[in-house]
């Protein structure tokens, strides 16, 4: 049997699948990996990716913050794909219990999941970090440089920068789902992320599925690996 009969099958006698996804879901609806770079002849910032999406760079230049997080972060045009339209069938069938992603960008939620653990935030939540006042991506996008509350604090995005830490509700729901799945699916993800290789730890089914377009340093665990497009394989098997 092939690979993709085998996927069909299993989602076909599972009811508690959960589906763990990084940056590779997003790609797939246009929206580029921050961390890819912009090329030699390109290069509009003094500093890594890395470096700019740290808290101590967001609090000692937020301004500059701001330019890297509005060019590089936020794709408001960016639709739902057929891997997003997948996931959320698959929960309206009663199939899937969760979706775990990595990604910011709010379309799960667009396609219609309704069990999203966002592990680092999102775009669409914004908040007065002097009154806690709640901005839309709405309202930030209709704002220039560093967006700013009626109150006069500065607007933050509810995305988890590097030195922050995760969310501690999200993790432990994303533990709890992961630990009662009949299948983990992982897509679009190296894997090498925290805290994506320790959270696939809790799972202890017998139907551990990658989908990538590359090797990932846990295909070995894996039951079942699936190279190609994260979108493809998903519509293919709930066609
Ligand atoms: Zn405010």
């Amino acid at each position: 049997m092939d690979a993709l009969e085998q996927l069909k099958q299993w989602i076909d006698g599972c009811s508690r699948i959960v589906f763990f996804g990084g940056a590779g879901v997003s790609t797939e609806s246009n929206i580029p990996d921050f961390r890819s770079t912009d090329g030699l002849y390109n290069q509009q910032y003094d500093y890594p990716p890395e470096t700019i999406l740290s808290h101590t760079f967001y609090v000692r230049k937020t301004e500059e913050f701001y330019r890297f997080y509005r060019n590089k972060m936020l794709f408001p045009d960016a639709k739902p794909n057929k891997a997003h339209l997948a996931l959320a069938k698959l929960e309206a069938q009663g199939k899937l219990k969760a979706v775990i992603t990595q990604n910011i960008d709010g379309l799960h939620q667009a396609a219609g999941s309704r069990e999203v653990l966002e592990l680092h935030g999102s775009v669409h939540r914004n908040y007065c970090t002097r009154c806690g006042k709640f901005y839309s991506l709405e309202d930030i996008l209709k704002t220039e440089g560093v967006p700013r509350c009626s109150c006069g604090g500065v607007i933050k995005p509810d995305v988890v920068l590097y030195e922050e830490g995760l969310d501690q509700s999200i993790l432990s729901r994303s533990v709890r789902h992961i630990s009662e799945a009949d299948m983990l699916i992982i897509g679009g993800t190296s894997l090498t992320v925290y805290p994506a290789a320790g959270l696939i730890d809790y799972y202890r089914g017998d139907k551990l599925v990658l989908i990538n377009k590359a090797v990932t340093p846990r295909d070995g665990q894996a039951s079942l690996v699936i190279s190609g497009s994260i979108g493809e394989v998903l519509d293919a098997v709930t066609a």
